[in-house]
């Protein structure tokens, strides 16, 4: 795969990811996303700390809002929100803000309507491709392990370890795994934002997948990122280094 066979895959996953983004479903979905409120850093943790998988979170009411009950019996995780209340001291009034406990449940504790989920799955199998690819990433001293993630997280990297879903289809997989490659070679101690890290990553998956010739649902991923043509494009020279470093070393 050249240079230019690179573009012409990126500007093709640049138009894909764009109508991806101009999609009802998209559009309904980041409504729905944003009905979450962003969680402090201390409240995340006190999150972890009662409910390590807890992958989403909301109050008893933004459930009822969202279709959903919380299941009778359900352990509240406890965090604290900040309130405002009023105090008149030698006649002069002042504001006191204090933190109040208040009670969030993850989606694991509740039933009702399915939330809208990005689909990024593909079906089916590439015969003999994932044991190349452990067999580079062997080569590369990147140990991959597979494990029973939470549905919704298809792998991570970390410090030169890879883990991928084990309940997930072997394509899904070798995305999954083609996109975390990525971020093992080109970001253990980059400074790029997160939405530049996942875009270099996933363009690295589509453009190793489309060699492969394996379908991909990257436009979904990347219209997450909300990434378009200008910010795939900028990143055309990391993405076809590291492509070719990995079909290289699956020859
Ligand atoms: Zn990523």
């Amino acid at each position: 795969m050249n240079l230019k066979e690179v573009e012409q895959a990126l500007k093709q996953l640049a138009s894909e990811t764009e109508e991806a983004k101009k999609s009802q479903f998209f559009k309904e979905y980041l409504n729905i996303m944003s009905r979450f409120w962003d969680y402090s850093p201390y409240n995340q943790l006190l999150i972890y700390l009662q409910m390590p998988n807890a992958a989403r979170v909301a109050g008893f009411h933004k459930w009822k809002q969202l279709g959903r009950s919380v299941i009778k019996g359900s352990r509240a995780i406890r965090i604290l929100a900040p309130a405002k209340s009023r105090k008149i001291e030698d006649e002069k009034e002042e504001t006191i803000t204090y933190f109040r406990r208040v009670s969030v449940f993850d989606i694991s504790q509740t039933e009702g309507k399915p939330l809208p989920d990005i689909d990024i799955e593909v079906k089916g199998e590439t015969e003999g491709l994932m044991q190349k690819l452990l067999n580079f990433c062997q080569k590369q001293n990147l140990n991959v392990a597979f494990e029973d993630l939470r549905e919704d997280l298809h792998g991570y990297a970390a410090n030169g370890n890879i883990t991928i879903n084990s309940s997930k289809s072997n394509n899904t997989q070798i995305n999954a795994l083609l996109h975390e490659i990525a971020h093992a070679l080109l970001h253990n101690t980059s400074e790029l934002s997160k939405e530049q890290k996942e875009i270099q990553a996933e363009a690295v998956a589509f453009v190793t997948a489309k060699h492969f010739n394996m379908e991909t649902k990257s436009f979904n991923y990347l219209a997450l990122y909300n990434a378009n043509q200008e910010k795939i494009m900028q990143n055309l020279k990391d993405v076809a280094g590291c492509a070719k470093t990995i079909i290289n070393g699956t020859l």
